[in-house]
């Protein structure tokens, strides 16, 4: 149960409850002013308060004799204590559900090719030399330009997903004016952005996204320094790949002409943890961390048994404090602490769908082009042309009647409006998404407020 407080302040009882969107740090030492604070979070207002131990004493004990009134004010404004009216889970539903209804951005994630030159061996996709046909692309454009009209839209984005998509650049090449012309007739701002493997991305490709394309973002897959990258994001015939992207990657952040920033990917598991840092300092090495951000993600199922190699999560999140600390002593800002979180993905925002390269919709990244899904994806919501509801799609999509229900763990977790549930698709088939930070929260918050008392230009020793 949690516990209540009485403020008597003002001759009326009034009750709190302390809100159920709070996380609360241990003690820690200001060595600087010899005192001890704790660091009290709120999901839900994103707000973070020093406290001294007997406030958060009162707080937690019930004792609200001992808390001012500016504090108990403050706590409030804070959200770290609430009226015991409140249903704060619903309130977090709603809010969720408001921002879905009220997007104006269309995402459209499109799958230019089937094709891969890599074999990464954790990855569930099957891959084919096969490319959205020219019928497939006028009616994918046809279809986007309808959305666009009968939305209420200010942005259209497009992410170009694979497969490899810079394997399909014929495909970019044609859909981009037509897209970008869609979205003008609509009075849209057009944006694009590429995730890519980086073994294509050369000098010529990457300006010819960036200054023809209209991309403005491009993330690259590194998994560790040469040895680890190459021991798993081999090509399919087994050769290096490393050396060849660090290259492009190196080219394309040292361009200050090309207005692109790149987000490096590190994936990990069991095999490569211990040379995550050695790739931060590659990378930092580069001196251009203005251009350049990374986040590292656990290797988890793709439709196979990927997952057996990975960490446990108590492991990766441990180790995940030593990398973040690692990359922003090397001058790069690394997430520490999450944002909100109403849309957790494109499984509950209707104003965003994947096509994939033979012109199946489907509401969900991880499900097109895996064989384990069936010859017929049964995740697939039909084709371009013909629409087909997949029972397996409206599960995914009915995620938050799904919590609201108290069917998954996110229905009492603290981290729900920074996290939004992870991933609709993991709870559904039996695997539990919570990210690292659900762990790690609290050395994230010790972390940054360490962080915002160092002088960013003295810390890189
Ligand atoms: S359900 Fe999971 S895998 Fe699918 S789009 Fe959402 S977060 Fe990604
Ligand atoms: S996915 Fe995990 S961390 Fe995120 S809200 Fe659900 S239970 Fe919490």
């Amino acid at each position: 149960m949690l516990p209540q407080i009485t403020n008597r302040t003002n001759g009326q009882e009034t009750r709190y409850i302390l809100s159920r969107y709070i996380v609360a740090t241990d003690p820690v030492l200001d060595k600087n002013t010899n005192t001890t604070h704790i660091i009290i979070f709120s999901t839900r207002s994103l707000r973070a308060l020093l406290v001294s131990p007997s406030v958060w004493n009162s707080i937690s004990s019930t004792n609200i004799e001992t808390l001012d009134k500016n504090i108990l004010e403050v706590l409030l404004a804070a959200k770290i204590i609430v009226s015991p009216e409140d249903n704060e889970l619903e309130i977090i539903l709603q809010r969720n559900r408001a921002a879905i209804a009220s997007s104006q951005t269309l995402y459209e994630c499109l799958q230019p090719t089937a094709l891969c030159q890599l074999g990464c061996d954790y990855c569930g996709q099957s891959h084919r030399p096969d490319t959205l046909s020219h019928n497939d692309q006028d009616t994918v454009v046809e279809r986007i330009a309808g959305r666009l009209r009968q939305g209420s839209y200010t942005t259209l984005e497009i992410g170009w997903f694979g497969g490899e998509p810079l394997l399909g650049m014929n495909a970019i090449r044609r859909l981009t004016p037509l897209l970008q012309n869609a979205s003008s007739l609509q009075q849209c701002k057009y944006r694009a952005r590429v995730v890519t493997n980086g073994l294509r991305l050369s000098k010529d490709i990457a300006t010819e996204l960036v200054c023809d394309l209209g991309v403005d973002e491009i993330e690259v897959t590194l998994d560790g320094p040469a040895d680890s990258h190459d021991a798993r994001r081999h090509t399919k015939g087994g050769k290096p790949t490393f050396a060849r992207i660090f290259e492009n990657v190196e080219w394309i952040v040292k361009s200050s002409q090309l207005p692109v920033n790149v987000t490096i990917r590190c994936n990990v598991d069991r095999r490569n943890a211990d040379s995550v840092s050695r790739l931060i300092d590659q990378l930092a090495d580069l001196e251009s961390q203005d251009r350049m951000s990374l986040y590292f993600a656990p290797i988890h199922s793709w439709g196979n048994d990927a997952d057996a190699l990975c960490l446990s999560r108590e492991e990766y999140a441990h180790l995940e404090m030593e990398w973040l600390s690692h990359a922003y002593f090397r001058r790069f800002s690394p997430p520490l602490m999450p944002g909100p979180k109403p849309i957790v993905c494109m499984a509950v925002n209707p104003h965003a769908e994947l096509i994939d390269p033979f012109g199946n919709v489907f509401n969900c990244t991880e499900a097109p082009m895996v064989p384990a899904y069936g010859e017929i994806n049964f995740y697939s919501r039909g084709t371009v042309r013909i629409p087909e509801e997949s029972p397996h799609a409206v599960r995914l999509g009915a995620f938050l009647d799904d919590i609201a229900k108290g069917r998954f763990d996110c229905a009492s977790c603290p981290m729900l409006p920074v996290c939004g549930g992870a991933c609709p698709k993991q709870w559904n088939d039996g695997h539990i998404p919570c990210p690292s930070a659900k762990l790690n929260i609290k050395d994230r918050l010790i972390l940054a407020w360490a962080f915002s008392r160092i002088d960013h230009d003295t810390h890189s020793t």
